[in-house]
């Protein structure tokens, strides 16, 4: 697990801009990015980053600005990248449980599109016809991923068309002559394991030759980075030597060398951000002792919904005798970010980072409890800049209406 912003950093970011608030490195994203193109090298490799899961224009443009295309997973999320600047052939648009009149305004965009819905597929070749090349997200019935909530390709899950429906599949494509130029797949979250990929692979061979003018396999994301000192991301150079692999020992007819396209999200973001938050009040209770943050689940709700684990140091007192604590947050509702916590003592004021917060975290921030989404902070090149500001009072109110 590499951090790249000293405390040093953070406590003086924490003094410029306040607490809490995200901060995000911009180089650290870079050199993900870079991990994952000389893993593949030699691959005919495209990767997309997947943006929901930090949508700031500032970081999708930096993104863009690297060389990375755009997966979006709404008609907004497309016009935020078009926004930052990105080319619509940079951009991709998996969908799933939309309405067609949103595949209708991706289309109007020009970017690619995954269908994942027979429905959509049938309203698509009505009417696209063969004229605008299109994806199809399969369900390939594979369990996968860190935890069932952030696993989506088994077989009761709600995302793509499910395999065993190719027959249906193909009479829409016959009967519209639609042009499937991508098989997509992506089977979730927190996947550490590279032979999830490669079964995915091997579901998505078998039905290559139905379609034909089939030009790109797309694996979706879900590359596993450390939340844990001393825990292992996905091995790259293992996936990337089985994906080779499997590619060689399916010999396409013609000779035919297919594009392999990722989506990471996760990957690219997650170890560049931080939330920084400022410890509200100590509570000893004698069989526990809680630190209480100026945050909580309406910041940062990934313990609380998925379970998740995010490392915390407390910079202000890093030498500090090690105690155990529960770190919460003051929302009224019970939002614990650590339960019995070995952490250096902490003291009412002191700074508590929370780390990996780059990915799905803002992202998923709220204002409830009528609490103001913090900032967002972006470091390049050495410099600290707000990206977002703080929410405001205004901001609560702003589309409420009155009654008279
Ligand atoms: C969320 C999502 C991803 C990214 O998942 P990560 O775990 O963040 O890498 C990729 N593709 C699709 C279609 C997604 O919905």
């Amino acid at each position: 697990m590499a951090y790249s912003l000293s405390h040093q950093e953070l406590i003086s970011i924490a003094g410029e801009f306040g607490t809490p608030v995200y901060v995000y490195h911009a180089e650290k994203i870079k050199e993900q990015y870079e991990k994952l193109v000389a893993a593949f090298e030699g691959c005919n490799t495209r990767f997309f980053y997947a943006s929901k899961a930090l949508t700031n224009i500032n970081i999708v443009r930096y993104i863009d600005s690297i060389g990375c295309s755009i997966d979006c997973s709404s008609i907004n999320e497309v016009r935020i990248a078009l926004e930052a600047g990105v080319a619509k052939e940079n951009i991709l648009y998996t969908s799933n449980g939309i309405d067609f009149s949103e595949i209708e305004a991706a289309a109007g965009y020009g970017v690619h599109i995954n269908i994942d819905s027979l429905p959509n597929l049938e309203k698509f070749g009505k009417k696209y016809g063969h004229g605008y090349p299109v994806g199809i997200r399969l369900r390939p019935n594979i369990m996968a991923g860190g935890n069932l909530k952030i696993s989506t390709g088994h077989d009761k899950s709600k995302f793509g068309i499910p395999v065993q429906q190719l027959e249906a599949i193909k009479k829409i494509v016959a009967e519209h002559r639609i042009f499937i130029r991508t098989l997509h797949l992506h089977t979730g979250s927190d996947i550490s394991d590279a032979d999830v990929f490669v079964k995915g692979f091997e579901v998505l061979f078998d039905l290559i030759p139905s379609f034909p003018e089939l030009e790109v396999i797309d694996l979706g994301g879900g590359f596993k980075v450390p939340y844990v000192p001393g825990e292992k991301a996905i091995d790259l150079r293992v996936l990337a030597r089985k994906v080779k692999q499997s590619f060689d020992d399916h010999q396409l007819a013609g000779n035919k060398s297919l594009q392999i396209w990722f989506e990471p999200g996760k990957f690219l973001v997650s170890e560049c951000g931080y939330l920084i938050t400022k410890v509200n009040v100590i509570k000893d209770n004698s069989d526990q002792v809680f630190a209480g943050v100026n945050s909580g689940l309406n910041h940062l709700i990934r313990p609380m919904m998925y379970d998740a684990f995010h490392y915390i140091e407390n910079i202000s007192n890093p030498g500090g005798p090690l105690k155990r604590y529960n770190v919460t947050g003051y929302i009224c509702e019970t939002d614990n970010f650590a339960t019995d916590r070995s952490l250096p003592e902490i003291r009412e004021g002191d700074l508590l980072v929370l780390y990996n917060a780059g990915a799905y975290g803002f992202e998923m921030a709220s204002n409830y409890n009528s609490r103001y989404r913090p900032a967002e902070v972006m470091v390049r090149e050495g410099r600290a800049r707000l990206i977002r500001k703080a929410d405001s009072f205004d901001d609560l109110l702003r589309n409420q209406v009155l009654l008279p």
